[in-house]
């Protein structure tokens, strides 16, 4: 994938190569998140043809194997996302009316043209109407967008607006899903730590990265959000992890939500940090 964002980052003197797809989650990522605050309606002028499975309703203009390989592959995303994430029952979701839609347009121009995004935004989702729209790039959309963005749904369904869920965890719990990334993380994140390039986890906490324009640190800020939750999955399980998004659920504070869901090992944030920095540099590749 070569945008513009792309090349603007690799123009700058960077210490650490990050690899593509830790770029595109971020460019996927803000332009979500501006399209769903701006909540731009889009008038589509092209004939949408749709085929639907159970949880999905695909819309495509030209080219149809391509649908049936997006509506094929979100079914299998959407088992695994939500298996992985030791959400029980969710098959419950989803179903007929409350199905999620996907709008593939035929081409690149034709996304940007009709939903109006900047030039190198690769796809948008909006969360509230469980809408994503993007365009026929096949291995970029099957591979990176669409994992990513159902992540977000199914995580966002799960654990609602609501609680204290921090912003961190919500971009780490995507990008584990893209599953060319979980490779990738152990490499760059030990590189950040040698380093010194580790935000703390209150600046984890604290920062609002959708405000904020240096690539470096949204780079650094993604690397360790899907850091920690590789941490938190593996290290521990999925049923742990689900029993903390919980508690996050239902109010609680973070660090409560820790000490419940893991009693024994994390009982602060000061305990994640400690425990999950050692655990990246003990991992081996
Ligand atoms: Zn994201």
């Amino acid at each position: 994938m070569d945008t513009a964002y792309d090349k603007k980052l690799s123009s700058q003197q960077r210490l650490l190569t990050i690899p593509v797809g830790f770029r595109f989650s971020i460019i996927c990522f803000l332009f979500s998140i501006l399209y769903f605050l701006c909540s731009v309606t889009t008038a589509y002028s092209q004939e949408w043809q749709e085929i639907k499975s159970e949880h999905f309703i695909v819309y495509f203009i030209s080219d149809k194997d391509f649908a049936k390989d997006v509506l094929l592959r979100s079914e299998i995303y959407y088992k695994r996302i939500a298996s992985e994430l030791g959400y029980q029952r969710y098959s419950e979701f989803w179903t007929w009316d409350r199905r999620v839609k996907i709008y593939i347009h035929p081409s690149r121009e034709s996304f940007l043209k009709e939903t109006g995004q900047p030039d190198w935004s690769e796809g948008v989702a909006k969360y509230h109407e469980k809408t994503i729209v993007s365009y026929a790039w096949s291995d970029g959309f099957l591979k990176m967008l669409l994992p990513h963005e159902l992540a977000h749904l199914i995580f966002r369904d799960y654990v609602g607006f609501k609680g204290e869920v921090p912003l961190w965890l919500d971009e780490g719990v995507a990008q584990w899903m893209e599953p060319h990334k979980r490779k990738q993380i152990k490499v760059v994140i030990r590189r950040l730590a040698e380093n010194q390039r580790l935000l703390s986890l209150n600046q984890m906490m604290m920062l609002d990265i959708r405000k904020r324009s240096d690539p470096d640190l949204v780079q650094t800020y993604y690397v360790q959000a899907v850091s920690l939750v590789d941490f938190l999955i593996t290290r521990y399980n999925a049923s742990r992890f689900n029993s903390f998004c919980r508690q996050l659920r239902d109010g609680k504070s973070i660090e409560d939500s820790l000490k419940f869901a893991y009693p024994v090992s994390i009982r602060s944030i000061k305990d994640l940090e400690e425990k999950w920095q050692k655990y990246i540099m003990e991992e081996k590749e």
